[in-house]
């Protein structure tokens, strides 16, 4: 496909689509459902299919596509199954807006016809997010995208309702849930979002007789719940209400009596340490219900206002009854105080109204019979999540978990396959619709209006998008899959879910061997993107502007562990060059190299032959072992290493003056393909970071043959065994320090960057000379010398600066090169300065009533002002003594 050369400057945009396509087109993304190869299989989370593709996904995305690539250049069988999820509440919004726009309501098309509008929505604009994966390069394969409302998976969803629900796992019960009274349906814990808020915390005081003076005081921030309270809890702990003999007391404003019950539950640092219990609107209010045999009377209705419980109230909204029912408390004398508080409210995460917790008619999964399974999985080791410290959220999750509401009252989603007679009230749940009652043989039975939770399908996932329920070869061949890649923020709640319900259905088999949890991405001050802040990076936009490799290269290389990802696009920019670098590289290499040369012939390698081999070999471990072990940022780290700094730098310019040789000789032809093998290796290494340029430049390679797609990753032992050469490292690192030590000298004697000196160097070490003299073109070249010769002990020169690398001294030759007067006048001068703000700033620190206000962080920092001012002086003088003596 490629042409013969690489064009000027590298120019991702139409490479991008042309080897995406490439790829699709030779199946190179395809997994086989049954082979010989080592499986490797990930599901990818499912994005929403209302999703537009964020930070968020990219990391995640390009972490899984890292490891798929790698893994197929191991010669794995790889599996990577994409698909998206239904998103219940939040596609019906979707529609239901679109909806309005046109004047219309879900009510009005009925529940069918809503349905069809929703696919025909999914059709024309849902998934947008699947294009916007591939522009990210994500390699999965696509034949086998999966939709949790597909037909496959809602049979699937059907098979574990019906069996949760014989098994005794599901229940319809009546139960303390989040609701929203805009949208008029439940919610799930994580569909609720917390904001600090202002309000008030009101000390209202309940008499122990109608009309009485002494009572119990107790603290609210709502008190229009108080018309559900049913009793008055204290700590049987708490002193203050030792000697007290009351047993009821009166609710104020509808004057009923409710009891006085003792709890160790209750803080008795909150308030004044009695609290109002309120089953039917508090979850924990529900749960000392329960416990105490309460009754749990919900006083505020679907819409979210007050029912005939609240008495007077009773039609009013329920921020509205707060206000009335406070100046009524008032008015009595019974409102004693109200202190203003912040406090974390719960909104609906798609119309942020403030969650109303209530009590209703809801379908359960029991999940304390599950949840133990899911947890001896991690216990035992059976699943490992990545990095350890998640264990524990897990675990403490995992223990304090309540029955999962599964119902939702909206249209779009699995509708709960129950049927209920009108006739005899039986319940029938069966794998096929029923047409009559199983019982009684009436016809008019009804199916249940609620749809289930999307994380009900998605907790089936793993085992679902193979196939599940029939028993297929993907299956057999994948499941469990390898690992499941995951945000901590909110898919935790998923990820035990699936836990739950692949250790359930899959004959105890966990749906992954590893979870890996990745950090959150952020803007470059840590902060969270958020629209109102203005700080969301587009990934669709860095993309656009920098390529897609120089995108996917910086996410991993910020991926360390534990360690949130600081996104900006100048970092971004920072890795095009090193897309350019490895572009230029190979550009120069490809100017020399030709496909004859591609045998290596080992016994004639050069010391920066064997070097750069040894360090290659080293490189590729380093990369295996990241990003098999979830470093990603480590093999990020060591093959960028590897590429600028030992590649270009170094091993390129050595490597130079062979490819100038005269035709044939050894040493030119064998270089050559030394750099033609480690070029390409570094390609396959880099393949997995970045797929785009890899590839544009692997089918250009005269020595390669197709896709690198198709190529080995180049580790094995016994190539590693083969190009480790302690000796090369050993008199290369020797070689590099003298270098680097005549460019310091160049550097602090203010030496022109293109002016060539003269350097003697004397050593008595034979070892050390032989190696001089064997790479004496690399020195003079890379350190830019006129010229390079050895001296004796009774001959070193004068006015010359010095350097020591082991045993040798190198006298760089000062004569000409720079002048001396000069040059210690502008030391002088530049000491002079250093000293004045150095003494400024010892100043400042000696300076007690700046020690004792400054905050630390300035402390610190001007102290790590004068380190750095401190060591400038000491090298100033340095090199002025220095070049006194000298002159
Ligand atoms: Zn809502
Ligand atoms: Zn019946």
């Amino acid at each position: 496909m490629g042409s013969d050369s690489l064009d000027k400057g590298y120019d991702p945009k139409g490479i991008e689509e042309k080897w995406y396509a490439f790829w699709i087109e030779q199946g190179y993304f395809s997994a086989e459902d049954k082979s010989d190869r080592a499986p490797f299989s990930i599901v990818i989370p499912p994005p929403n299919v209302t999703g537009v593709l964020h930070m968020g996904h990219a990391l995640n995305n390009v972490i899984q596509d890292i490891m798929c690539r790698y893994r197929r250049l191991l010669g794995q069988n790889v599996l990577w199954v994409p698909g998206t999820d239904h998103a219940g509440i939040a596609t019906q919004n979707v529609v239901e807006r679109k909806l309005a726009a046109q004047g219309r309501t879900r009510d009005q098309l009925g529940r069918k016809e809503f349905i069809d509008e929703v696919w025909r929505w999914r059709k024309e604009s849902g998934g947008a997010i699947i294009n916007q994966l591939k522009r990210l390069g994500a390699s999965c394969d696509w034949d086998r995208e999966r939709f949790t409302m597909d037909e496959g998976l809602s049979d699937a969803v059907r098979k574990v309702f019906v069996r949760l629900y014989k098994e005794g796992l599901i229940y319809e019960g009546q139960y303390i849930i989040n609701w929203c009274p805009r949208c008029k349906t439940a919610l799930a814990d994580l569909e609720v979002e917390y904001e600090e808020k202002d309000a008030y915390l009101y000390y209202i005081r309940y008499p122990f007789k109608p009309g009485g003076k002494k009572g119990l005081t107790v603290a609210t921030t709502r008190p229009e719940t108080m018309f559900g309270d049913t009793a008055v809890a204290v700590n049987p702990e708490d002193q203050r209400f030792k000697d007290m003999t009351e047993t009821q007391i009166c609710l104020p404003l509808v004057d009923r009596m409710i009891p006085i019950i003792k709890d160790t539950y209750v803080d008795t640092e909150f308030g004044t340490g009695a609290l109002k219990v309120t089953p039917a609107h508090d979850p924990n209010d529900f749960d000392l219900g329960e416990k105490h045999g309460l009754e749990k009377p919900k006083v505020i209705d679907d819409d979210g206002i007050m029912n005939d419980g609240a008495g007077q109230f009773q039609g009013l909204d329920r921020f509205e009854c707060r206000k009335q029912a406070v100046a009524a408390l008032e008015k009595l004398g019974l409102l004693e105080k109200k202190e203003p508080l912040k406090h974390s409210v719960g909104n609906c995460y798609r119309c942020h109204t403030d969650v109303e917790p209530s009590i209703s008619k809801q379908w359960f999964v029991k999940v304390g019979p599950l949840a133990e399974k899911a947890s001896e999985a991690v216990r035992s080791g059976r699943t490992t999540i990545v990095p350890e410290n998640w264990n524990k959220t897990y675990f403490d999750w995992m223990d304090n978990l309540r029955d999962w509401c599964i119902s939702r009252q909206i249209w779009w989603g699995h509708r709960i396959p129950v049927w209920k007679c009108p006739d005899c009230k039986a319940v029938i749940v069966e794998e096929t619709d029923p047409t009559e009652c199983t019982t009684c043989g009436c016809k008019a039975i009804v199916q249940e209006t609620d749809v289930l939770d999307t994380w009900f399908s998605s907790a089936l996932w793993p085992f679902s998008t193979m196939g599940w329920p029939e028993k297929t070869e993907l299956l057999k061949t994948f499941y469990p899959t390898n690992v499941l890649v995951t945000g901590f923020d909110i898919l935790f709640f998923w990820v035990a879910r699936m836990m739950m319900m692949g250790t359930h259905f899959m004959e105890d088999q966990v749906p992954f061997k590893d979870v890996y949890i990745h950090a959150l991405v952020r803007d470059e001050h840590g902060k969270k993107m958020s629209k109102s802040k203005g700080n969301v990076i587009d990934p669709l936009e860095v993309i656009d502007e920098y390529g897609a490799d120089a995108f996917r290269f910086t996410l991993a290389a910020f991926a360390a562990q534990g360690r949130d990802v600081k996104m900006s696009k100048s970092r971004v920019e920072g890795y095009r060059y090193f897309v350019n670098k490895l572009w230029n590289a190979s550009r120069f290499a490809l100017m020399h190299i030709t496909p004859k040369d591609t045998q290596i012939d080992s016994d004639k390698l050069t010391l920066p032959d064997r070097w750069i081999l040894c360090r290659l070999a080293a490189t590729s471990l380093a990369v295996r072992q990241g990003i098999e072990g979830y470093k990603f940022n480590e093999a990020a780290s060591a093959v960028y290493q590897f590429v600028w700094h030992e590649f270009c730098d170094w091993y390129l310019e050595m490597a130079k003056p062979c490819f100038y040789e005269k035709e044939g000789t050894c040493r030119r032809n064998n270089t050559r393909a030394v750099l033609s093998r480690v070029l390409e290796e570094i390609l396959i290494l880099l393949h997995p970071f970045m797929p785009f340029v890899t590839e544009e430049i692997f089918q250009i390679l005269p020595a390669t043959q197709g896709s690198v797609m198709t190529a080995n990753f180049p580790y094995d032992t016994d190539i590693y065994n083969s190009r480790r050469d302690e000796d090369a490292e050993k008199r290369m690192g020797f070689i590099f320090d003298l270098i680097s030590g005549i460019r310091n000298v160049r550097s602090e004697m203010n030496i022109q960057p293109s002016m060539k000196i003269k350097v003697l160097v004397h050593t008595e070490d034979e070892a050390e000379k032989l190696l001089i003299a064997e790479n004496k073109s690399v020195i003079v070249n890379l350190a830019t010398l006129e010229s390079l010769f050895f001296c004796n002990a009774d001959s070193l020169p004068q006015s010359a600066a010095t350097s020591v690398t082991g045993n040798a001294t190198c006298y760089v030759s000062l004569e000409g090169v720079i002048d001396f007067d000069k040059e210690i006048k502008r030391l002088a001068k530049e000491l002079e300065k250093t000293t004045k703000e150095l003494t400024g700033i010892q100043k400042r620190l000696n300076n007690d009533a700046f020690l004792d206000k400054a905050p630390e962080a300035v402390i610190d920092k001007v102290k790590a002002q004068h380190d750095e001012l401190a060591e400038k002086h000491e090298k100033v003088n340095a090199n002025l003594e220095r070049i006194k003596s000298l002159a």
